[in-house]
């Protein structure tokens, strides 16, 4: 099936650019806003017309079978992971969507390697994951909380290569998107977290940790973009201080995806249609 794209949805210039792989993203608070972007009402607008395309994608990519599609989700605290999935991903069937989220790792699950427990949720072909951090977190909070030592995390950059070039050659599409905020939305939307009761549960001392070591995760963020952004498996850096933006950057990217496959509903084995002519 063709998408239809180039017509109603697409706003001009309001798109994720791949990063290219070895490169150097410059990630200060200025790029958590996308220069340019529409108002508020002109993106929301413009997004609900892609989750209804998304809707349709998904029945025809469903049908089709060819392939798995899984997003990958990074972003500081507050980022608004959840927020996303909950717009996007709501677009979706749920009977063929598949959400992993990723914690810190069990006793268990400490006791594999680390892709151990990823490899497992990765979405078969004819659905569509999202995951909710990653392993991208064994060279990021591991890194930066010092969990292992350096020669056992930077040893992984090279085995997570691997791994999504050995999804992709088995028909899984991987999309890897950083929801990139600013210092002063985190701290509002953390301060929102402790003043709102209705988001005091989401509240959590470690976050406070983490954003002490801002720096420290903006270094290690630029590593795993410049080493693990590949035609395979492309990063996306998304501007995300703006919901709407976010939504919409999103949605966008996984309509193009969805469309470049050019899906199809398979034809009936003639058989089958023969051996169902009685019915009719
Ligand atoms: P989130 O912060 O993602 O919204 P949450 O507050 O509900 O989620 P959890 O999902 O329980 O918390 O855990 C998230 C935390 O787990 C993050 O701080 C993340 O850095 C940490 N984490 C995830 N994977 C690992 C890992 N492999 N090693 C160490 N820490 C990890």
């Amino acid at each position: 099936m063709k998408g239809n794209g180039a017509t109603a949805g697409l706003l001009n210039g309001v798109r994720l650019e791949p990063v290219p792989p070895g490169s150097e993203v410059a990630l200060g608070n200025e790029a958590a806003r996308h220069a340019g972007a529409p108002d508020k009402k002109t993106l929301e607008a413009a997004t609900r017309v892609l989750l209804d395309r998304l809707a349709d994608l998904q029945d025809v990519f469903q049908a089709d079978g060819r392939h798995a599609l899984l997003l990958i989700l990074q972003g500081r605290d507050a980022a608004g992971k959840d927020g996303l999935i909950k717009t996007v991903y709501g677009a979706f069937n749920p009977t063929g969507v598949r959400v992993a989220a990723f914690g810190p790792p069990t006793p268990l699950e400490l006791r594999h390697d680390f892709l151990w427990r990823v490899h497992q949720v990765v979405p078969p072909r004819g659905m569509i994951g999202v995951f909710n951090r990653s392993h991208y977190e064994d060279v990021l909070a591991v890194r930066v909380r010092r969990l292992a030592p350096e020669a056992v995390w930077r040893g992984r950059f090279a085995q997570i290569n691997d791994f999504e070039a050995m999804l992709h050659a088995n028909g899984v599409i991987v999309r890897k998107c950083f929801l990139h905020i600013s210092q002063d939305e985190q701290r509002e939307r953390l301060l929102a977290r402790l003043d709102d009761p209705r988001k005091n549960w989401k509240f959590r001392l470690e976050d406070l940790k983490d954003r002490d070591r801002w720096d420290a995760y903006t270094a290690a963020y630029r590593e795993v973009l410049a080493r693990c952004s590949s035609a395979a498996a492309p990063w996306y850096v998304v501007p995300a201080d703006d919901k709407p933006v976010r939504n919409y950057l999103v949605a966008r990217l996984l309509v193009e995806t969805l469309e470049s496959l050019e899906l199809a509903y398979p034809i009936m084995n003639p058989a089958v249609r023969a051996a169902a002519g009685d019915f009719r």
